[in-house]
């Protein structure tokens, strides 16, 4: 009835939020069906057994199409199940379907999908944010009580932000990677999209753990997330917290409710007992660049796999020879939009030989100084917090021609990423013009326990967020 009752839901408003790529009713229904006979027939099932779930396009599903809201994969029915995707399944966890997204994760506004934009639940004419603007907006709108998205530079959490979701990125290498479409592998991490902090923190202990496909796979137990966070929201407080507030992540650039909504929660979690120290991070100034070199270096690499030959479309030249090389240039051409082609000409260009050093090797040094950065001030404090982003839900358009402006909205989210720490974002206000704004809570990489306590006090000090998201009252008719 739940998985039901959530297609019936996506059935009836999504024409207008356009939230989901693909709904796969027979595949929920079926996993749903599943979960009843075995609870009737008395077994013992996993805690989010029957709970449905929707999951971003960059996450292979076998035999269920898989664009990364690309042309270029249009029509490809993935032959495997990303690790998450199976842990899904072994949870007994319904797949409603799949989200929409910037192609390949490329964005923060969900606008360079090429099957169209997805509305915010708050004001259909503003941006869900990106990339995985899609699964914030099937949860924040009541079409999936979770999902999945992935964190390269900030897309669970910016979209959380503005869509009043929670959105975390785990401790880089703490979920399997295997079957997440690479975009920049040494930054990618997938994380959980809710409407609660407990929510998400359930959802970790289902995806979270080792995996021997990903090399780069965390060997180490998943912590006790629900336990730390039902605890938090039964005392109310946290013995010895210590908060460091980033200087360099919330002044100039911001919107002024932004860092108003900011200040205020900072006030609160004072008067709950916290100690508040404000500490500097010289290097942040320098991430977003450092970001924007790494970042398309990796994507120019991973996303040469694309190449007509092996996944999705394959375009011929429509005149002379049909060299493999020519059909390469002809397929990438048709099926890449024009941020993906943007990337991956600057990551070739920062690889090449006479300009490594200048860029690709500077930006790798800065990385380093971010490190360094982030380990010095977490030996005053335990977890530093920040504004998600610098502004509430922009409007379509706003910035579309302005690759720059739109790369800015990264500001707060890349420095964890850089540092594979774990990040959050939880909704903390509702701005004057009724849109909602987000509290980033940043922890040392191994501790993300430590993170969702925190977050678990500031869910309590704001109160219910999402619960009063317009399209709670949309009528499905
Ligand atoms: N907005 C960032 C970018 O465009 C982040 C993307 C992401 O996290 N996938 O690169």
């Amino acid at each position: 009835e739940l998985t039901q009752a959530c297609l019936d839901r996506i059935d009836a408003i999504d024409p207008k939020v356009h939230a989901f790529l693909y709904v796969d009713r027979e595949g929920a229904l079926a996993t749903a069906a599943d979960v009843d006979a075995r609870r009737a027939a008395g077994e013992e099932l996993p805690r989010l057994a029957g709970v449905p779930i929707a999951v971003k396009d960059n996450m292979v599903t076998r035999g269920v199409p898989t664009t990364c809201a690309s042309k270029i994969l249009e029509g490809w029915l993935p032959p495997y199940d990303a690790t998450v995707v199976e842990l899904l399944h072994k949870a007994g966890m319904p797949i409603l379907g799949k989200t929409n997204m910037d192609e390949f994760a490329m964005g923060s506004s969900t606008e360079h999908s090429a099957y169209g934009r997805t509305g915010n639940p708050w004001d259909l004419d503003r941006i869900p944010g990106g990339s995985g603007g899609g699964s914030a907006a099937a949860v924040a709108s009541f079409m999936a009580p979770l999902a999945l998205g992935s964190d390269t530079g900030g897309s669970i959490r910016q979209p959380g932000a503005v869509t009043g979701t929670v959105g975390a990125k785990p401790t880089y290498g703490a979920v399997s990677r295997y079957g997440l479409i690479a975009m920049a592998s040494s930054l990618d991490q997938i994380g959980p999209v809710t409407r609660t902090v407990e929510d998400a923190a359930a959802l970790t202990e289902v995806i979270g753990g080792y995996d021997p496909h990903d090399s780069t796979s965390l060997n180490e137990p998943v912590p006790a997330l629900s336990e730390s966070v039902a605890q938090v929201a039964k005392d109310g407080k946290i013995e010895g917290l210590r908060v460091g507030v980033v200087r360099e992540l919330s002044g100039e650039g911001y919107q002024d409710d932004v860092l108003e909504a900011f200040n205020a929660t900072v006030e609160k979690l004072r008067a709950a007992g916290a100690e508040i120290v404000e500490v500097s991070c010289p290097s942040f100034d320098y991430a977003l660049a450092a970001y924007y070199l790494i970042m398309p270096a990796e994507v120019s690499s991973n996303l040469a796999r694309f190449d007509g030959m092996r996944y999705g479309i394959r375009v011929e030249p429509s005149e002379g020879p049909v060299t493999a090389e020519r059909v390469m240039a002809a397929t990438r051409e048709a099926g890449f939009g024009d941020e993906v082609k943007r990337r991956i000409i600057l990551g070739t260009h920062v690889l090449s030989a006479g300009f490594f050093d200048a860029y690709y090797g500077s930006a790798q040094k800065v990385r380093t100084l971010i490190q360094r950065d982030f380990a010095r001030v977490f030996e005053e404090v335990d977890v530093l917090v920040s504004p998600t982003c610098p502004t509430t839900a922009f409007r379509f358009g706003e910035k579309m021609d302005d690759p720059m402006a739109m790369y800015l909205n990264d500001i707060a989210t890349i420095p964890a990423n850089l540092a594979g720490i774990p990040a959050m974002s939880v909704p903390n206000a509702v701005s004057a013009e009724g849109l909602p704004v987000g509290f980033q809570i940043l922890a040392p990489a191994h501790h993300d326990l430590k993170m969702y306590e925190v977050a678990s006090l500031v869910e309590q000090l704001s109160g219910d967020i999402a619960g009063n998201c317009p399209a709670a009252q949309w009528e499905e008719n």
